[in-house]
């Protein structure tokens, strides 16, 4: 090294940036929020390092962010006293885009630019979104506890490539220069500045600096007014949201907060912020998010809470504290009972941990309950996060009546296929004498609602929950019953719809076994091997005959997953 080298960035951060100057162009002050948001993690870093090594701190414990404006540069200033990034870590953050599946995603991408830019902000837009407004960004950072000589800079228009250099940088921490696109001048302007920060960012734990200038002593009615010195001012309220009071915080701050946590952006569908002093003590903010990320099915994909000691950052994602079925909640959890000092090992084999776990997830599922008041949002929640709650009763025992409350099934009810049935509605709806809940489990919603086995319930009149997610099959083995009532697969044997007749129907009935029983015995030495029984049943109206299982074999569709994984 010693010189300045060129890198290319890698494809997909080139597409991000292509798409992103165009789709975010509206709404382009974000930028300022992504950089300060990534000071605020950069201290929270810093301060985490710094428990196990003060001398990180450098003699400057006092973390914060400074914005400055040069107007005749035409420049705009963020700095930092964080954690800094040394050489790798530049390549690696600022040159790539560091999450797993990131190839496939984007090699999904349409082409079309209003469709996948409402897709890319999955991503979250993060540092790139400085060339919205800028057409060259000039990044220079030194990693705590590095030498001077050991700085970086990064310098890149936003196209195909970047450079480094080294440098010296006397103070630790990042600077990033936006130089502004013609036209951007509204960012050189304090007022502009001020405004935006505490419409984005009032919520940053750490002060968002800006320099105040300083006034000459002067006489005024006679008196001698002092000289105040030029000073470093915060414009937000630097205090960590989760620990102020629920009624002093906006809509407007929760949401902003959420975005700096999750780093989505769009807003979240709800949240739920929570004290708990006693026995426990800590506080949680928890998040709905509106959609799935597309990673959500990607077994490596990070996820879990944002988890504090004290109010002193921990670790991003751990997972310890939410269920792998809640595993698309984002938030916050700050516990008093924790060490300071502790791992992502500690974590796993801990009582505290244990008791946060259960805690959280009992808050999650609350605010899943209170958000299923209201039908519509609900809906747009399950069509998003249903499957992986479907997850619920096979991984959470205790809270498996509470799941099963929140679950949402198509049925022949309804016309279509949207899963908008929750078991209560069903059970509210059973017949006179109807004692089980009755589903049928197919490979698609159109197989099911066209099943031979719906033929005596739609003549009856009773109700058939239909089920064709590929978690289904496991989902009911875990579900054996709903409020006293079990849950039955209209497609297995020993199906007892008699109750339901009254006697002339049972008599008919009768009869026709009889009628038919030789018919029956002829089928069965035809058939001879390929099946068990065959019986004269009642449950067929239109079809002549029909396949199914005994009460306790494994399902048709259960068989038909055990071959597809090679069993
Ligand atoms: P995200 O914040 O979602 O990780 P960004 O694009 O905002 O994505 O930032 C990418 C990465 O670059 C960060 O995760 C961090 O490692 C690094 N980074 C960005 N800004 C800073 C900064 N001011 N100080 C230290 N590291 C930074
Ligand atoms: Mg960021």
């Amino acid at each position: 090294s010693g010189q300045k080298q060129t890198h290319g960035f890698q494809a997909e951060v080139k597409q991000l940036l292509q798409l992103m100057i165009h789709s975010l162009y509206s709404n382009k002050e974000i930028f300022l929020r992504e950089l300060v948001s990534n000071a605020s993690d950069a201290a929270d870093k810093l301060r985490f390092l710094a428990l196990s090594d003060s001398s990180l701190y450098e003699n400057d414990g006092e973390l914060r962010v400074r914005i400055s404006f040069d107007e005749k540069a035409r420049t705009l200033t963020i700095s930092d006293n964080g954690i800094g990034m040394d050489e790798a870590e530049v390549i690696s953050h600022l040159g790539t885009i560091a999450k797993s599946g990131t190839k496939e995603f984007f090699s999904k991408l349409s082409g079309d630019q209003s469709k996948d830019s409402k897709l890319i902000g999955q991503f979250g837009v993060g540092f790139y979104s400085a060339f919205i407004v800028a057409d060259k960004v000039t990044v220079r950072t030194r990693k705590a506890g590095l030498a001077a000589d050991s700085a970086v800079e990064w310098e890149s228009s936003g196209e195909g490539d970047y450079s480094l250099a080294p440098i010296v940088k006397n103070e630790r921490g990042t600077e990033i220069t936006l130089h502004l696109r013609e036209g951007e001048d509204e960012f050189l302007s304090r007022w502009k500045i001020e405004s935006t920060v505490t419409k984005y960012s009032d919520h940053i734990s750490i002060p968002v600096e800006m320099w105040e200038e300083g006034t000459e002593a002067r006489e005024e009615d006679g008196e001698t007014i002092a000289a105040t010195p030029g000073h470093w001012k915060a414009v937000n309220k630097a205090t960590a949201l989760w620990t102020r009071d629920k009624s002093d915080i906006s809509d407007e701050e929760y949401q902003e907060f959420y975005k700096h946590i999750s780093h989505d952006w769009s807003e979240p569908l709800s949240w739920s912020h929570n004290k708990v002093e006693g026995n426990s003590n800590y506080t949680s903010l928890l998040y709905v998010p509106k959609k799935a990320p597309f990673d959500m099915w990607n077994r490596e994909a990070k996820h879990g809470l944002k988890l504090y000691v004290q109010r002193v950052f921990i670790m991003d994602d751990a997972e310890q504290f939410m269920p792998s079925y809640l595993r698309f909640i984002k938030g916050v959890l700050d516990s008093s009972d924790l060490p300071l000092n502790v791992s992502r090992e500690i974590l796993q084999d801990n009582k505290v941990s244990q008791s946060l776990r259960k805690g959280c997830s009992s808050r999650a599922l609350k605010m899943l309950e209170k958000l299923a008041k209201d039908p519509e949002q609900y809906q747009s929640f399950w069509n998003e996060f249903g499957q992986v709650l479907k997850e619920g009763p096979a991984e959470d025992h205790n809270n498996k009546e509470q799941i099963a409350a929140l679950l949402r099934f198509a049925s022949t009810q309804n016309e279509g296929s949207e899963q908008n049935v929750a078991l209560a509605d069903y059970v509210a709806r059973m017949k006179e004498g109807q004692d089980d809940i009755y589903f049928l489990v197919a490979d698609s919603f159109e197989a099911a609602k066209h099943s031979p086995h719906l033929e005596v319930f739609r003549k009856k009149g009773i109700e058939v929950l239909l089920l064709s997610d590929r978690i289904d099959e496991w989902l009911v083995q875990h579900l054996p019953e709903f409020d006293g009532k079990k849950l039955r697969s209209v497609a297995k044997g020993g199906l007892d719809l008699s109750k339901l007749d009254d006697e002339e129907t049972k008599q008919a009935q009768q009869k026709t076994e009889e009628a038919f029983a030789t018919v029956a015995e002829r089928f069965k030495a035809a058939l001879g091997d390929q099946v068990k029984d065959v019986k004269v049943s009642h449950r067929l109206t239109d079809s002549p005959a029909c396949v199914v299982t005994d009460e306790y074999d494994m399902s048709t569709q259960m068989i038909k997953l055990m071959e597809s994984a090679g069993q």
